[in-house]
């Protein structure tokens, strides 16, 4: 609450401009990104592939009446995840946002990111009860030194305090310091994440229906190569959820 009074009084004397428009933040509940900047997100719609949240160009009345559809990609592959979601598409403002918040240090951002993750799933209520813990995507140690925060974990904090969900954060570690993904192809992004993850307290995930949670999706290697390791701990369920895909 102090810390509410404490933003309003310093808003009051030094506006927040948005860091995407530029225009002053008149309320800004702590928020650094105008409520307009915000309302241009394209959130993921139906009909997508029931795998990987792929958009698809389909009718949505096909998407209806057919109980399982897949993208070219998820008919050839297995993966050890039952489903992936995404809350936008990895464009205009959310792509923008995520990238001050990852690599310009915009913390701030955690909030009004988290929200969007918290609308979803407050939206889909029966994903949300399907999860027993969430465990964020890890950095190496390297890589976590050199940016000072996690991206991931504090998405994850936010919508776990939200809704009383555990987070795991040292459940799964990435053991291997993997060149950025960024440019890769599918085979390539495999390749380069292979092995680079392992489960440190393989106990507390045995049995449970884990959320795997992340910034973005692009191909699903990072998450895949998760997804993999906790399966081997012998956890029930596994489902991803990222704030943006790239289509
Ligand atoms: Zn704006
Ligand atoms: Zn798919």
């Amino acid at each position: 609450m102090i810390e509410y009074v404490k933003e309003g009084l310093l808003n009051l004397v030094f506006p927040l401009d948005c860091k995407i428009c530029g225009k002053p933040i008149r309320e800004s509940k702590g928020y650094s990104i105008c409520e307009d900047c915000f309302k241009t997100i394209e959130l993921i719609d139906k009909p997508y592939c029931v795998k990987c949240n792929k958009p698809l160009l389909i009718s949505v009345d096909l998407f209806r009446q057919e109980q399982n559809i897949f993208c070219v990609d998820c008919k050839k592959k297995k993966y050890s995840f039952e489903f992936a979601r995404s809350v936008g598409r990895y464009d205009g403002v959310l792509r923008e946002c995520i990238h001050l918040f990852k690599y310009y240090g915009e913390k701030k951002l955690a909030k009004p990111l988290g929200k969007l993750l918290i609308d979803y799933l407050t939206k889909n209520e029966e994903f949300r009860e399907l999860i027993d813990l969430i465990i964020p995507v890890p950095l190496h140690k390297n890589d976590l030194k050199e940016r000072g925060f996690n991206q991931s974990v504090l998405l994850a904090k936010i919508i776990g305090n939200y809704f009383s969900i555990p987070v795991k954060e040292e459940v799964l570690i990435k053991k291997r310091l993997t060149p950025s993904q960024v440019g890769l192809s599918k085979k390539e992004r495999d390749k380069n994440i292979f092995k680079a993850f392992f489960i440190n307290e393989p106990k507390e995930v045995k049995g449970k229906n884990i959320l795997i949670l992340d910034d973005i999706f692009t191909t699903g290697s990072t998450v895949e190569e998760c997804a993999k390791e906790l399966k081997k701990a012998g956890t029930k369920n596994i489902f991803v959820l990222t704030l943006a895909r790239s289509v």
